[in-house]
């Protein structure tokens, strides 16, 4: 798996939503979410991102901007849908910061046909299938043909509703990244290495089991590694939210810009993605990601290598 990339061929695919988060101390109404719009804003930090997606027409004109700004997000694969409703998702943290209920999840347009990947786009090398149904993946997955690696996230709405596409997925990819409560879901494994490693025998070359503020087990079919989270104050996390595709989006745009695919150049993305993470957890919306600088970004994971030994 050790292929060299163009850096300029990430593409995301995933929801573009409106999200409404409540936290024990504050809240935030309709701001731009949705794991597309998150992986993108993060991965741009260090490798430019072709988004594929598709919103409603009732998207607000500040969410469009707001994605417009980011420099290194190409927007070529957005499509409005007419007549669509926005992907929109509420959910509510408990007092540990950790744990989140879901409210609602209004799928509108992500209950229909997939986006087009444009002809623009149909090169593209690197492949990410952020959170959305695993059909809509899947479908996404045929469009890009020159794909040399494909990795997907998931999430228990699909495990429930969609468990045999997302096992046909499985055969499709080269990668998975979810978290330890899915992982269990899925495979009913407790431990996130074991659960990994029956993952890995649906398919997939290596699986990354996100532990929240625990860090992330990397089980790919080379090794197992593992990183602690960045260790964050209380006072630094102010909306979980969009922590998991933040993290794809350093992991993945951390391969993207080195052209490497190996296990050991995923070991130093885990760090990336982590990095990227703690960003994301000090503000609502995208406004802890898209506002960081490179120069603050190297900082963080000078620190995070020393604190962690990584
Ligand atoms: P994360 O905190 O990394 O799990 O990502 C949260 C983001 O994912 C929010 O911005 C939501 O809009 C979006 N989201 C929530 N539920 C789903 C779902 N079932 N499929 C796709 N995206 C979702």
């Amino acid at each position: 798996m050790s292929t060299l990339v163009n850096p300029s061929s990430l593409l995301v695919t995933g929801t573009i939503g409106i999200d409404t988060v409540e936290t024990p101390s504050s809240r935030a109404d309709r701001v731009l979410g949705g794991s597309a719009s998150y992986f993108a804003a993060a991965a741009s930090r260090l490798a430019p991102v072709r988004l594929v997606g598709v919103v409603g027409e009732d998207w607000p004109a500040h969410h469009r901007a707001l994605l417009e700004s980011l420099e290194g997000v190409d927007l070529r694969g957005l499509e409005t849908r007419a007549g669509g409703k926005t992907f929109a998702w509420g959910g509510k943290y408990l007092v540990n910061m950790n744990d989140r209920e879901t409210l609602f999840t209004e799928l509108g347009v992500v209950a229909e046909a997939p986006p087009t990947v444009p002809a623009a786009f149909a090169n593209s090398k690197l492949v990410f299938l952020g959170n959305t149904h695993p059909e809509v993946q899947l479908g996404l997955l045929k469009q890009v043909p020159q794909r040399t690696l494909a990795v997907a996230d998931t999430m228990d709405l699909w495990i429930n509703i969609a468990h045999d596409s997302l096992v046909a997925l499985l055969g499709n990819i080269d990668g998975i990244l979810l978290n330890d409560s899915e992982a269990m879901h899925l495979t009913g494994i407790r431990n996130a290495v074991s659960a990994g490693r029956r993952i890995l025998a649906y398919g997939p070359q290596f699986v990354v089991v996100k532990k929240g503020e625990h860090g992330a087990v990397l089980v790919h079919r080379d090794g197992v590694a593992a990183v602690p989270a960045f260790p964050a104050e209380a006072d630094m996390v102010v909306d979980p939210t969009g922590a998991g595709d933040t993290f794809a989006g350093g992991f993945m745009a951390h391969l993207a810009r080195t052209g490497k695919t190996d296990f050991e150049t995923m070991q130093t993305a885990l760090s990336w993605g982590t990095v990227m993470a703690s960003f994301t957890i000090a503000a609502f919306s995208l406004d802890g990601v898209a506002r960081v600088t490179r120069a603050e970004l190297e900082s963080r994971y000078r620190d995070f290598a020393r604190v962690a030994r990584v």
